[in-house]
């Protein structure tokens, strides 16, 4: 080994051994006489020092030529500095140096290597290998490492078998275009990278697996945020003889442990919301809980006063913001601007001030008296010195807007700690949603989805009506992860595909060898997968996924360090059967 120790290891204890360490120069300081190296590996920095006089003139004149992440080796004795730092794990100590060797050279790099760095977000994107070297990345890299190790243990403990599944496959429609590989042996003929491996999971159940799980890289050609990429990672897992409450249990226990074991937190037992009760209290059907503030439907005591607005709603709804009576014209203004936002589209925002005297003040005050206003506030619990703010509208999408107003307050009011975490199990979801653009029904969750037995019947009747088995685990507001119930009845499938607007000739070309290999004694089975991306970002208390991916796209979709997407050449274009013929 080209070292003794790492640049993380040496403490005061190790003084008077002779070591040999190997990095990166981070710093060199030339201060008259004397001369610091700050050596930088993935484990740490140790300051290294050489001395005009006291260490040869050789190595003073070599450290002199060394420039900023060049590769060295570094030897020499632990001594005790003069001024310690306490800030740095290897602050007590240094290395009084006796030989360099140069590894390699550097250029100077195009950003510094340092927690805050001075490079833009594409710089640092074309030279990530640069990126990955500063602390902050590392330590990401660092948390999902663990992360996907403590997954696994935990699996691996209860019985769960990590199986791979092919990444060439066929379209399985799960809402998100496929990214598609031409096939050169099947001259005009496309594989498709799997959006989840989904139905090979369900494969596995039949085939008598039981308990899989796999780390998986899923693909998606869809539009990018900062929570998604065309390419990220599931937890994927599938069980068979369960029923819904024994997945949820399963997996609270894999949320619990990994808080537990990752960051020491211990975590209640997770309650369950359901799809309805989330959109009615939330307007989300993920739902941040580390703050209150639930929305009261006001229609009781709001609507038949002449106020035209709320009479002629379908919801009058509004939240409690616990404190804010005293917000100025300024600021109710602001809040006023936000949920008029195109993106949010509401009309207006009508507000109440309860008064820290009693009294009330509201925007409305020409259709609402005293009285009118404190039935609101018994409703809405608010006390003396809060402030009500009330959306109205058609139900859905009102509910929706005032899930906006909320968040903005929670920001506002500092409810949403990033170290605080608040799960939960969404159920209960819609099997299918209404689709305006194509007029007819998709699957919410996905076509293998089985809907509540008592609903069944109505599958053919009442579509809309009906309810899956389907559930979601929301962390902080952010859906981690949802899976469901499955058929694993070959009409049922069948049906469900006819609902969905398949011909059986459809089904039958597209899942023909699912429905088959129900025809073979599939057994009951369900399942769920987790984004494993937005989880270690979650961890780590923050939203975007992208550094805790060690080469990620941009925005774009591309990965601007190797430049990829990028032509091909037409040999290549002939040989796959793609070239047009212009
Ligand atoms: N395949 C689903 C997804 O990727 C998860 C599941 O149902 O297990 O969202």
């Amino acid at each position: 080994m080209l070292r003794s120790h790492t640049c993380g290891e040496l403490r005061i204890e190790d003084t008077n051994k002779t070591v040999t360490l190997s990095g990166w120069v981070q710093r060199i300081r030339d201060k008259g006489g004397l001369i610091w190296i700050d050596l930088r590996d993935r484990y740490g920095i140790t300051q290294l020092l050489m001395e005009e006089g006291r260490s040869s003139q050789e190595l003073i004149d070599k450290a002199r030529r060394l420039g900023r992440e060049f590769v060295i080796q570094a030897t020499g004795a632990v001594i005790e500095r003069v001024s310690k730092n306490p800030k740095m794990p290897t602050g007590e100590i240094e290395l009084d140096l006796t030989r360099i060797d140069i590894l390699n050279a550097s250029k100077t790099p195009p950003f510094t290597i340092e927690d805050e760095t001075d490079g833009g977000e594409e710089l640092r994107m074309k030279y990530r290998y640069l990126d990955l070297r500063r602390n902050p990345l590392r330590a990401n890299l660092a948390l999902r490492h663990r992360l996907s190790l403590e997954t696994r243990k935990y699996l691996d403990s209860i019985g769960f078998f990590d199986i791979e599944t092919p990444y060439l496959i066929k379209s399985t429609p799960e809402g998100a275009r496929d990214f598609v590989v031409p096939s050169r042996m099947n001259e005009g003929q496309f594989y498709a990278l799997p959006q989840s491996p989904q139905t090979f999971k369900q494969l596995l159940m039949v085939a008598g697996y039981d308990r899989y799980y796999q780390l998986v890289r899923c693909f998606r050609d869809e539009d990018l945020r900062a929570d998604r990429q065309p390419e990220f990672t599931q937890i994927d897992c599938e069980m068979a003889f369960v029923e819904q409450d024994d997945v949820l249990d399963t997996f609270e226990g894999l949320v619990r442990y990994l808080f537990k074991e990752v960051k020491g937190i211990n975590i209640e037992k997770l309650p369950h919301m359901t799809y309805a009760e989330a959109m009615k209290n939330y307007g989300s059907d993920k739902p941040d809980l580390r703050f209150g503030m639930e929305f009261v439907e006001l229609n009781n005591v709001a609507q038949g006063k002449g106020f035209q607005v709320f009479d002629s709603a379908e919801l009058v709804v509004g939240i409690n913001a616990v404190g804010c009576a005293d917000y100025s014209r300024k600021q109710l203004d602001k809040l006023t601007d936000f949920v008029k936002k195109p993106q949010i589209g509401a009309k207006g925002l009508i507000y109440v001030k309860y008064n820290e005297d009693g009294s009330f003040k509201s925007s409305v005050d020409k259709f609402y008296s005293q009285e009118d206003l404190k039935k609101w506030s018994e409703k809405m619990d608010a006390k003396p010195g809060d402030l009500m703010l009330v959306l109205s509208g058609e139900t859905e999408k009102t509910r929706k807007q005032l899930n906006e107003l909320r968040l903005e307050m929670g920001n506002r009011l500092e409810l949403r700690n990033p170290e605080v975490f608040k799960p939960l199990w969404v159920i209960d979801f819609p099997l299918l949603e209404w689709d305006e653009d194509s007029e007819r029904f998709h699957a919410m969750h996905h076509p293998f989805t089985s809907p509540k037995p008592e609903h069944e019947h109505m599958l053919e009747t009442d579509p809309g009506k009906v309810n899956a088995n389907a559930y979601d685990l929301v962390i902080n507001g952010v859906e981690i992860g949802g899976g469901s119930i499955r058929i694993h009845n070959r009409e049922l499938q069948k049906n469900m595909f006819k609902v969905l607007g398949f011909s059986d000739e459809e089904a039958q070309a597209q899942f023909g060898f699912l429905m088959n290999a129900f025809e073979y004694g599939a057994p009951p089975h369900g399942g769920i997968a987790l984004g494993f991306d937005r989880l270690v970002a979650l961890f780590a208390g923050q939203e975007s996924i992208r550094d805790f991916i060690a080469f990620p796209k941009n925005n774009a979709g591309r990965d601007v360090m190797i430049d990829s997407p990028s032509p091909i050449a037409d040999e290549q274009l002939d040989e796959l059967g793609l070239r047009v013929v212009k």
